[in-house]
C-alpha cells in the first residue's frame, strides 16, 4: 500500500499550490491502492472524502510541496483513524472471545493467558465450545503448555452450566478468559447463544476475534457482531497478511479499540496495539513517515510562513541564510522553502556545493559579529581577515560566500510577486 501511495503522491509534481486536478488524480490512485489492500469500500469512500477536504484547505501552506502535503494528510488521516487509547484490561474480570470459526479465538485466549502469566496475573481458561470434538482439548493442551489453569471439562455439559461453574472460581483468579464456539457464517443461533452467555458472565471485556485475511466479507461479520456489546477487537494472523487494510476497515466500521494483534501461532506471537507502528505497517512506508517527519521538523509551520513572507518582501539577511542552511541540512537535498521561489534552486545548489552540512559556511557566519551579519557591507579587509582566522577559512572563502549571498538577494529583489 505504501509504495502505491507514495508513487501516487509523487506524481503530483512540484507546483506550489494543490489544484483540484492534482487532488483528483492522486485520490484515484490512492483509491486503487486501498482497494488492493483489501480496505472495505465504504471505508475507502469516507477516507478519501476526508483527505480531499483537507487537501483543498491546505493551499495556504505554500511552503510545502503538494506531494508532501498530501503525504502528510494521508498519514495523519490514517493515524487518526487507527488511534486508540493505550491498551488496558479491566481488572478482576471475565474476558469473552467471540468470532467466526477459525478466526483464531482459541489461539487468542492462549496469547492473553500467556501475557497475563508473564505479568504474574492469575488466570483461568474456560472453553465454551463443546460442539467441535477437539476444541476443549485444544484449549486444555494450550493452557497446560504455558502453565495456566484450565477449567476441567465435564463431558456432555451444556455451555450455560459450564459458564456458571466457571464463575464459582472467579474470586480465585484475576482474569477468567472464555473461549467460545464459532460458526462458519454468522447465524442467529450463534448470536443468541453468545447473548445468553454474556447475560450469565457479564464479561467486562468482549473481544471480537477477526482473521486479518477476511477480505471484503468483513462488513458482513461486523454488521452481525456489532449488535453484540463488544469492547474491543483482536486481530489474528497479521503475520500471514501483508495487506493490513483490514485494520482500517475494522477501526472505521466498528468504533472500538483494536487491543491485540496475533502475529503467529504460538502463545508468545502477539503485539499489543501501537498506533504509530501500525500506521507505518499499513503505509509500509519507512520513507513516507520519514518525509512527513522531516517536513514537520525542519521548520515549524509558523516559522515557514513568516520566513516566506520576509523572503517575498525581499528581506534576506545572513541570519536568514543560516536558517535556510539549517533547514536544508535537516531535510536533505533542496527541499527547503527557498526552492519554491523562482530561480532559487540553482543558486542554492551552487551554494550547497557537495557539502550538505554547510560546515564551512556556518563556521564563517558564526565568526561574524551580529552587526556584520546584519550589514555585510561593513566587512572590510581587516574584518574579513579576522573572520577567516576565527573560522579556519580564507578571505577568498568569505568573498565567495558573500558573492553567493549577493546573488540570492538579487533574485529576491527581482521577484515579480513581492507581497
Ligand atoms: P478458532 O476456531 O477461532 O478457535 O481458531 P483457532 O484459534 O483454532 O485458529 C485457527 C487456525 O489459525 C489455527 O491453525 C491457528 O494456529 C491459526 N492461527 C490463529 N492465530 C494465528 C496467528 O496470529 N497467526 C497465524 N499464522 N496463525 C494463527
Ligand atoms: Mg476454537
Amino acid at each position: 500500500l505504501g509504495t502505491a501511495l507514495r508513487s501516487a503522491v509523487q506524481r503530483m509534481g512540484m507546483g506550489s499550490v494543490i489544484t483540484q486536478k492534482d487532488i483528483e488524480r492522486t485520490l484515484r490512485e490512492i483509491r486503487v491502492a486501498l482497494l488492493e489492500a483489501d480496505v472495505a469500500l465504504p471505508v475507502i469512500k469516507a477516507f478519501l472524502g476526508r483527505v480531499q477536504e483537507q487537501a483543498l484547505g491546505k493551499n495556504i501552506v505554500r511552503s510545502l510541496r503538494p506531494d508532501q502535503v498530501i503525504s502528510k494528510i494521508v498519514y495523519d488521516e490514517t493515524l487518526a483513524l487507527v488511534n486508540n487509547a493505550p491498551v488496558q484490561w479491566a481488572k478482576n474480570s471475565c474476558i469473552l472471545a467471540v468470532g467466526l470459526q477459525g478466526s483464531g479465538k482459541t489461539t487468542l485466549c492462549g496469547k492473553l493467558a500467556f501475557m497475563f502469566q508473564t505479568q504474574k496475573i492469575s488466570t483461568l481458561l474456560v472453553s465454551l465450545d463443546p460442539y467441535r470434538p477437539a476444541a476443549q482439548t485444544q484449549l486444555t493442551v494450550l493452557g497446560h503448555s504455558i502453565g495456566v489453569d484450565v477449567l476441567s471439562v465435564v463431558p456432555g455439559e451444556d455451555v450455560y452450566t459450564t459458564a456458571k461453574r466457571a464463575l464459582t472460581y472467579k474470586s480465585s483468579y484475576e482474569h477468567v478468559i472464555f473461549d467460545t464456539a464459532g460458526r462458519l457464517h454468522v447465524d442467529t443461533a450463534l448470536m443468541q447463544e453468545l447473548t445468553e452467555l454474556q447475560n450469565i458472565l457479564r464479561a467486562k471485556e468482549v473481544l471480537l476475534v477477526c482473521d486479518s485475511l477476511i477480505g471484503q466479507s468483513i462488513t458482513e461479520v461486523i454488521k452481525a457482531f456489532s449488535q453484540f456489546p463488544l469492547t474491543g477487537i483482536a486481530l489474528s494472523k497479521l503475520d500471514a497478511n501483508h495487506k493490513a487494510g483490514v485494520i482500517l476497515s475494522l477501526k472505521s466500521l466498528l468504533n472500538l479499540p483494536i487491543k491485540i494483534l496475533g502475529t503467529g501461532e504460538k502463545p508468545q506471537d502477539f503485539m499489543l496495539w501501537d498506533a504509530k507502528r501500525i500506521v507505518n505497517r499499513i503505509l509500509d512506508q519507512g520513507d513516507l513517515t520519514e518525509l512527513v517527519e522531516k517536513t514537520t521538523q525542519a521548520l515549524s509551520k509558523e516559522t515557514q510562513a513568516q520566513q516566506l513572507q520576509r523572503l517575498r518582501q525581499g528581506i534576506f539577511t545572513l541570519d536568514d541564510l543560516i536558517l535556510q542552511m539549517n533547514a536544508l541540512q535537516k531535510m536533505g537535498g533542496l527541499s527547503s522553502l527557498l526552492k519554491l521561489i523562482p530561480g532559487m534552486g540553482t543558486v542554492l545548489e551552487s551554494l550547497q556545493n557537495k557539502d550538505t552540512s554547510f560546515k564551512k559556511e556556518k563556521a564563517i557566519l558564526s565568526s561574524m559579529t551580529p552587526k556584520e551579519r546584519k550589514d555585510p557591507k561593513i566587512l572590510d579587509a581587516s574584518r574579513k581577515r579576522r573572520v577567516a582566522k576565527g573560522s579556519g577559512t580564507t578571505v577568498q572563502d568569505i568573498n565567495q560566500l558573500l558573492t553567493r549571498f549577493g546573488n540570492i538577494k538579487k533574485i529576491l529583489g527581482n521577484l515579480p510577486n513581492k507581497r
